[in-house]
């Protein structure tokens, strides 16, 4: 049976190493093996306990309602506040002087600490400012914003007011911002002048000026918009709708009466990155998805909350900064870095002088960032002292094990575990991932279903694939933290996770995965992108780690592109690490062939790239991720399509040209 008519994937590569949690954090680690066993038995219950490291105004009295499914509600009856638990809680329980956030601006000595106290004051005045402004419970309020300190507490002033919030990547564009704002209804946005990238002062006030004009047009009104001044650019302003932060804010008392909400009450929209296509308003409610991140960011980050400092370098732009950057360390009472720019300024070694600077134990990223640290050299992260770290953490995309490997040596000084979490914007925190204190991580790999969570690999018609082979990633029970809904479309909410599997009712996560023969759990890049060579159906993490495994590549991104023999034929395109050529040297073609014979000796001729492109840059979108149609359209000779979600849209042009001029070399 070929794989393709099993609706599996192939099974290509294999993974000896191991990595064992070292016997002190094993021993001190806050899950342990018995959380798989507790949660199986009963999982409600173990979810129940979870919910209890939360403040309740009045306690559920029901766990889960799916008797309408897949429009679940957990916590029932529950009524609870997200800011007073990220916040207040903490001040009430004594931790007043705790810090809660180290923030570091991108120019050098521009820091500012901010205890819970500080944050409970700054909330509460930014909540009465929202009320002033007209903001009432239920409306929705955008925040486009920089990494400052004012974005969490415009989160979690509306979080306070239950007036949901819908956070729009700083770097997007005036358009991107419109139709978000448009799709979700916002009357109100929360923005600043500017902020700090790559060393320069980055407008943000022009965008949301040309958005409020472009859905003005489409009858859609911004009433306000709330100003804070970090740059101190000039800015045009509308004298009937711009209002200053610090006009409007720091006059407000500190004090706020915090309303309780249903626990189903809505926290949040936010539109997925859009690496396959039009952006989709997930819904998150509050009680649920607190639980999940307070318990996964304790567990799955092993917290310690009174020794650890801890940071999530995620945008606040896209769902990591929300629940691991914002919701989950607060709820937590933790101790976070907040970091404002770009990790080569002012220069490359900028992440590890502030891991050395605040003494950072847990530090979690994205495989993006870590292959551009593999590209920059060993010798910069080597200036720093980072022996406080003790955990790091991956997520966004499968970790190549050539960046795992790296990623724990270089920087976790061979003694830290590593813990790859799958999750999406929609399940809301974490599904799959090593325990730290508990599994014998393989590098490559997210492992299990954390306690509590139900993942399975399926066939085609819902099977549960035997070890050794692929399928589609679905989620068989449902989860605190997961979407309600996508924002005003139930049908598309149904139609894009649901309908897949109706039949058994399982969520279909849109990725590919395998298990190995141990049953152990790898993500394979998404269906959409899985490639099918002569009748084999290849997944393009596979092959792409291969190509990282090359002591000369850095980064690579494979697609399939139509070929007339074999139906389709991979392309790949790699980033060489700065040590593999000299300077303006061009690759040569034996490099090319060298890296084509490569592939096959890893994991054989089926998966051997017909073609292979150096190129400068890969296209990603603005949270890190390669955008592999738009690959595909080049590899097709297409015209490249919709490049609205791209961080930098002149990367295509360069990838184009030197398409144009490489041959074919089949
Ligand atoms: P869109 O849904 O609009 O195309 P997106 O899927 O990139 O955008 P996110 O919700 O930010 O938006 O990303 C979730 C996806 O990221 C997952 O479905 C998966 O493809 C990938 N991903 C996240 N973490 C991991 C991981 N640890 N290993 C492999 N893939 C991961
Ligand atoms: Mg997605």
């Amino acid at each position: 049976m070929s794989d393709e008519s099993s609706g599996t994937l192939a099974n290509l590569a294999h993974e000896e190493r191991r990595f064992e949690p070292p016997k002190e954090f094993a021993e001190h680690a806050n899950l342990k093996a018995d959380a798989y066993d507790e949660a199986e038995k009963d999982r409600l219950g173990f979810w129940e306990k979870q919910a209890d490291r939360l403040d309740w105004d009045t306690r559920w009295d029901r766990v889960l309602d799916w008797d309408d499914p897949p429009f679940a509600k957990w916590f029932v009856g529950g009524r609870i506040n997200a800011a007073w638990n990220c916040v207040d809680r903490h001040v009430e329980n004594g931790a007043g002087d705790k810090v809660a956030f180290h923030w570091v601006g991108e120019p050098e000595d521009d820091k500012r600490d901010l205890t819970y106290s500080d944050l409970k004051d700054e909330v509460s005045k930014a909540a009465n400012a929202l009320v002033e402004l007209g903001v009432q419970t239920g409306d929705r309020v955008a925040i486009y914003m920089p990494m400052i300190p004012e974005t969490a507490i415009a989160m979690l002033a509306c979080a306070r007011l239950g007036a949901p919030h819908t956070v729009v990547f700083g770097g997007f564009s005036s358009d991107a911002l419109a139709n978000r704002v448009e799709d979700c209804d916002a009357k109100v946005i929360i923005t600043a002048d500017g902020g700090y990238r790559r060393g320069a002062p980055s407008a943000l006030k022009p965008s949301v000026d040309e958005a409020c004009d472009k859905v003005a047009e489409r009858g859609h009104e911004v009433r306000k918009v709330l100003v804070v001044r970090r740059t101190s650019q000039e800015v045009e302003w509308n004298d009937d709708r711009d209002v200053w932060w610090h006009d409007l804010v720091d006059s407000q008392s500190t004090e706020h009466e915090c309303e309780f909400f249903d626990s189903e009450h809505p926290l949040y929209v936010l539109y997925t990155s859009g690496t396959t296509g039009k952006p989709k308003g997930i819904l998150h409610t509050t009680g649920g998805y607190l639980v999940g991140c307070a318990y996964t960011h304790w567990g799955i980050f092993d917290l310690k909350r009174e020794t650890d400092v801890y940071w999530c370098t995620a945008d606040v732009g896209w769902v990591t900064g929300h629940s691991y950057g914002v919701y989950g360390p607060l709820a937590n009472g933790a101790t976070s870095v907040m970091y404002e720019g770009t990790p080569d300024t002012p220069h490359k070694g900028r992440w590890w002088e502030i891991c050395e600077q605040y003494g950072v134990t847990i530090l979690y990223t994205a495989p993006t960032a870590i292959r551009t640290f593999m590209k920059w050299g060993d010798d910069i992260p080597a200036k720093h002292d980072l022996s406080k770290l003790r955990l790091l953490g991956s997520v966004g995309e499968s970790i190549n094990p050539e960046a795992y490997i790296w990623y724990r040596k270089t920087i976790g000084g061979d003694r830290t575990p590593v813990v790859d979490t799958w999750w999406q914007t929609e399940t809301g925190s974490i599904m799959i991932s090593p325990l730290p204190g508990v599994t014998a991580a393989k590098p490559g790999s997210a492992m299990k279903s954390i306690p509590g969570v139900v993942v399975d690999v399926v066939t085609d018609e819902g099977e549960s694939v035997p070890n050794g082979s692929g399928g589609f990633l679905v989620v068989k029970e449902p989860w605190p933290a997961m979407l309600r809904t996508l924002w005003g479309d139930d049908e598309r909410f149904k139609e894009t996770y649901w309908s897949r599997f109706e039949k058994q009712g399982f969520y279909f996560a849109g990725d590919g995965a395998k298990k190995d023969d141990d049953g152990d759990i790898w993500l394979l890049g998404r269906v959409d992108d899985v490639m099918n060579v002569s009748g084999h159906r290849l997944s393009t993490t596979e092959i792409e780690s291969a190509l990282v495994s090359h002591p000369k590549v850095a980064e690579a991104a494979v697609v399939g592109a139509a070929d007339e023999t074999t139906g389709q034929a991979v392309c790949a395109f790699v980033i060489l690490r700065e040590s593999a050529l000299e300077e303006g040297e061009e690759a040569p073609d034996s490099l090319i062939q060298e890296l084509r014979q490569h592939v096959q000796k890893e994991i054989g001729a089926i998966a051997k790239p017909r073609q292979i492109m150096v190129v400068p840059e890969l296209p990603k979108t603005r949270s890190g991720k390669i955008m592999r149609r738009l690959l595909k359209d080049v590899a097709e000779n297409r015209e490249v399509g919709d490049v609205t979600t791209l961080a930098d849209s002149t990367v295509m042009d360069l990838i184009g040209k030197g398409m144009s001029s490489s041959k074919d070399d089949a």
